[in-house]
C-alpha cells in the first residue's frame, strides 16, 4: 500500500465509473483519497449480480470501438487485453414484422417507411455524419429530424424512438443530443462492432478496487451521503449514516437528483447559477436468460405501442460463452420516469406482461424456454435533456477549490455512458486544484 505525498484529504462521492475514475486519478497524484459509496457495489450503473458463479450486469453494458478514453483507461488498467470485439446489428420491429437496419439496402427495403420517406431517412442520415454540431443545442431534434427527413419519417420512424427514451417530454430533447447519439453509434467505418470484457463489468470494478486499495486509497461501501455542505469556514462537510466528516476538497459523482436533495443551504448558497432542477429519466430492466436465442440482432427496437418495452437487447450475440454460460441473455428495457406507476409495477406483473407481449414477436417463445428472469430498475439514468442544455449543464468547480462535480448531469453533448463519464472525469480533474 503506498501512502499519500500530498497532505490534501479528498473525498469522492459515488463510485460508479465517474467516482471510480476520479479516485484513481487522484491517488496516483499522491492525495489521501476516500472513495465513499452508498451501495454495497462498485461501478452504479455498470454494476452486476451474481448467478451461478458468474457475474452479468444488471443493466446491459457493451464497449464501442469510439470510447477511447474508456479504452485508454483499461488499457492502463492492463484490462485492454481482455476486450474482446463482434459484430453488430440492429433491427426494428413493426408491429410483428422485423426489419435490419444496417445498411443502405436494409433501409431500401424498410417498408414501414414509404419509398421517399426511406431516401430522406438515409439522406438524414449522411447528413448527420457531416453537418456541424453548431447551433444543434438550440434546436429540437424533432425540428431537425423533421427539417431532413420530412414530417411522415419523422412521425413514422424517429418520433416513436424518441418517444421510447424520454417519453413526451421528447419534445424538447435539442437536437444536439440526437447528433451525437447518432455519430457515437455510427461513427465505426469497418461496419458495427461492439465489445465487452471478458469477465464481466465486474472484472473492471474488481481491477479498481484492487489498485485503489494498493494506491492506499480508503474505500468505503454502505455509507450512503445523507448531506453534503459547508461548514461556517467554507470547509466541505459530509454527513453519512455514521456521523459528520469533513474534507478540504470534494469530487461529487452522485446522481445529480441526489445531489441536489442532499445538498444544505450554504452549499446551495455558494452556488446561486446552479441548476438543481434537472431532472432525470430512469430504467426498468428486464433480464431473461433463455435456453433459445430469439434473433441475430443486439438490438431490436421495438417503439410499438403494443411493447411495454423500447427494446430488445440480446447481449449474447456480442458475449463469449465463457462469460454468460451456454444460454442466450436477453435484456428488454424501458426508459421510463421514477414517478411514471409502471415504475414501481410488481415484478410478477412486469414478467408476466412483458413475456407475453414478447411472444407476440416470437411465438413460438414458450415459458419452458426462460431458464430464469431477474428485473432491475435504476431511478436516474440520464437528465431529461432541455432545449439550450448547454446552459443548463452544471459547472466543473462548484465552490472554487473546494467542490468539483463530474456527475453524469455534465457529461452532454456526450453520450451518457462509461466513455461519457471518463471523458468527465477527466475535465473535472483538469480544473482541480
Ligand atoms: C440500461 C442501461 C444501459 C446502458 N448501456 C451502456 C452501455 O452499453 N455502454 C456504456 O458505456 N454505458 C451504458 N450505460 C450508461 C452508463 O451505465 C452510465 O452512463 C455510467 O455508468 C454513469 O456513471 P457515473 O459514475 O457517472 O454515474 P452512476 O453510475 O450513476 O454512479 C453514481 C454512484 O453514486 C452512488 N450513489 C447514489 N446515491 C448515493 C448516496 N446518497 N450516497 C453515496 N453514493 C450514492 C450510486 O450507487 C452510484 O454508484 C447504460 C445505462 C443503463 C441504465
Amino acid at each position: 500500500m503506498s501512502a499519500a505525498t500530498s497532505d490534501k484529504r479528498i473525498a469522492v462521492l459515488g463510485a460508479g465509473i465517474s467516482g471510480l475514475t476520479c479516485a484513481l486519478r487522484l491517488a496516483e497524484k499522491g492525495h489521501a483519497v476516500t472513495l465513499i459509496e452508498g451501495s454495497d457495489q462498485l461501478g452504479g450503473l455498470g454494476t452486476f449480480f451474481e448467478h451461478e458463479g458468474r457475474t452479468l450486469e444488471k443493466f446491459y453494458h457493451c464497449l464501442l470501438p469510439s470510447d477511447g478514453p474508456l479504452l485508454a483507461l483499461l488499457d492502463s488498467l492492463g484490462l485492454r487485453e481482455h476486450v474482446y470485439w463482434k459484430p453488430s446489428s440492429f433491427a426494428y420491429a413493426e408491429g410483428v414484422s422485423i426489419f435490419p437496419l444496417n445498411t443502405p439496402i436494409d433501409l431500401l427495403k424498410f417498408a414501414p417507411l414509404n419509398f421517399i420517406d426511406r431516401i430522406r431517412v438515409g439522406i438524414t442520415g449522411a447528413y448527420g455524419r457531416i453537418a456541424s454540431a453548431k447551433g444543434l443545442d438550440d434546436i429540437t431534434t424533432a425540428q431537425w429530424l423533421s427539417k431532413w427527413s420530412g414530417r411522415g419519417a419523422f412521425a413514422k420512424f424517429w418520433k416513436p424512438m424518441l418517444e421510447a427514451k424520454f417519453g413526451d417530454r421528447y419534445e424538447d430533447v435539442p437536437a444536439l443530443w440526437f447528433w451525437t447519439r447518432f455519430n457515437r453509434e455510427k461513427g465505426e467505418s469497418k461496419g458495427e462492432v461492439k465489445g465487452y470484457v471478458r469477465g464481466g463489468y465486474k472484472h473492471i470494478t474488481d481491477t479498481f478496487a484492487a489498485k485503489l486499495k494498493q494506491l492506499g486509497v480508503t474505500l468505503r461501501l454502505n455509507a450512503r451521503i445523507e448531506s453534503v455542505d459547508l461548514d461556517e469556514a467554507g470547509v466541505p462537510i459530509i454527513k453519512t449514516e455514521g456521523g459528520a466528516e469533513s474534507y478540504d476538497q470534494l469530487v461529487v459523482t452522485l446522481p445529480w437528483p441526489v445531489f441536489a436533495k442532499t445538498a444544505g443551504a450554504r452549499l446551495k448558497a455558494a452556488s446561486p447559477a446552479t441548476d438543481w432542477n434537472i431532472d432525470f429519466q430512469g430504467v426498468i430492466n428486464h433480464l431473461l436468460f433463455l435456453k433459445r436465442p430469439l434473433t441475430k440482432h443486439y438490438w431490436l427496437a421495438t417503439p410499438g405501442m403494443e411493447y411495454p418495452f423500447d427494446g430488445i437487447v440480446e447481449t449474447s450475440t456480442l458475449t463469449d460463452e465463457a462469460d454468460r454460460g451456454n444460454r442466450h441473455v436477453v435484456y428488454l428495457t424501458k426508459y421510463l420516469h421514477r414517478d411514471d406507476p409502471r415504475f414501481a409495477q410488481p415484478e410478477a406483473e412486469i414478467q408476466s406482461t412483458w413475456f407475453t407481449a414478447l411472444q407476440k414477436l416470437f411465438p413460438d417463445l414458450k415459458p419452458e424456454d426462460i431458464e430464469t428472469q431477474f428485473i432491475f430498475r435504476a431511478p436516474f439514468v440520464e437528465p431529461v435533456y432541455t432545449r439550450g442544455f448547454m446552459q443548463r449543464r452544471p459547472p466543473e468547480v462548484m465552490v472554487p477549490g473546494r467542490i468539483f462535480l463530474a456527475t453524469t448531469t455534465q457529461v452532454y453533448p456526450v453520450v451518457t455512458s462509461w466513455n461519457g463519464s471518463v471523458i468527465q472525469a477527466t475535465r473535472t480533474l483538469e480544473s482541480l486544484v
